[in-house]
């Protein structure tokens, strides 16, 4: 995919500046961390983002619980957003941890992914706007969702329920005129049950967090071979585009092994870029903010960011093959 490259008229001022932070070797590990934060906040803050030539879908899969996955979808998005792009977030959890933590009203009885997926609601009647981020959009989950994995096994066509939502709403955008969508991303539950299964139909990209600690890759082989299943009756676009250590801590020599192992199974998908264990990303949800707006200055608030930037940098390796809904979109 030829995204167009994003240059910025300050990127002389910035390289200038890049050369002015002091190089610290390791012997003074705090000293070094400030350098390489001041370096990031350099290249990153203000930067924006490339363009994707079609909207990019991604699930943020791994049916391991606790490993970040929501704050990676929440943190990645807002990021996204922040570099000039429209982004949504579907918040398909019924934990609604994802809507929470973007600061979005998900009472019981909020138009929700429920309506969309079992009600057939369209999405443009649920969708709200993230105040705090502007560009970023967001289908919040209310508890109803905790029944829709029942509900949804006697509906027809249970698996196709969200792509179909989701087609719908991107038709409607360019119908009514809205600006395109670039990213849409689907927070999942900790489980492969029918509510995850719909978001591998809607998507054609799959993230992976991986949490740098024991038991890392534990799991990852049966989510894997789902994959490959859906990937086989569903939805022959589907591919894990991308993984992200999260947790990440550089000093233990058990982080960088899992990180190694990673990479070694995974060298294009994993980012270079990696989440640290970071308090201020942990605090955010409880202010219903994203850590770029709660402190965007943190390490955590700078790595998010960055993953984001070589997401958008990434051409997405597998676009040779066109969903119905891409070709569509490309055709307008
Ligand atoms: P679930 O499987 O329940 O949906 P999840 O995979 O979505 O969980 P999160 O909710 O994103 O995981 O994260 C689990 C916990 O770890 C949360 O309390 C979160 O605040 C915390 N956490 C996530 N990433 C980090 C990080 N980089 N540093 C510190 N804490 C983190
Ligand atoms: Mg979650």
């Amino acid at each position: 995919m030829a995204g167009q490259k994003a240059t910025g008229p300050d990127d002389a001022r910035r390289a200038a500046l890049l050369r002015s932070v002091p190089e610290v070797d390791e012997s003074t590990p705090l000293a070094a961390q400030l350098a390489e934060d001041a370096r990031r906040r350099i290249r990153l803050q203000g930067a924006r983002f490339a363009k994707p030539a079609t909207t990019r879908i991604f699930t943020i899969a791994n049916q391991k619980g606790g490993v970040g996955k929501t704050t990676t979808t929440v943190n990645v998005a807002a990021a996204l957003a922040h570099g000039g792009l429209n982004v949504l977030v579907i918040d398909n959890d019924p934990q609604g941890n994802a809507s929470t933590a973007l600061g979005i009203d998900h009472h019981a009885g909020v138009a929700s992914t429920y309506d969309v997926i079992i009600e057939g609601t369209p999405i443009a009647d649920v969708v709200q706007e993230c105040e705090a981020v502007p560009g970023l959009l967001v289908v919040p989950a209310t508890i109803d969702l905790s029944g829709a994995e029942i509900e949804l096994v006697s509906k027809v066509a249970r698996e196709n329920r969200l792509r179909n939502a989701v087609e719908a709403y991107l038709s409607w955008r360019a119908d009514e005129g809205h600006e395109r969508l670039d990213y849409i991303l689907i927070d999942c539950p900790p489980s492969l049950g029918l509510l995850t299964i719909n978001a591998f139909v809607a998507a054609r990209e799959v993230m992976i967090p991986i949490q740098c600690e024991y038991y890392a890759l534990e799991g990852l082989s049966q989510l894997l071979s789902n994959i490959e299943l859906i990937r086989g009756h569903l939805n022959p676009d589907l591919h894990v585009s991308t993984i992200l250590l999260t947790m990440f801590d550089r000093r233990t020599n058990l982080a960088r092994e899992v990180a190694d192992e990673v990479r070694e199974h995974f060298p294009t998908e994993t980012l270079e870029a990696t989440i640290p264990r970071s308090v201020r990303i942990s605090e955010a949800p409880s202010y219903g903010q994203t850590v770029l707006t709660y402190d965007p200055g943190s390490s955590g608030a700078l790595a998010y960011l960055e993953a984001a930037q070589q997401v958008a940098g990434r051409a997405d390796a597998n676009t040779t093959t066109t969903t119905p809904a891409a070709a569509e979109e490309e055709t307008r």
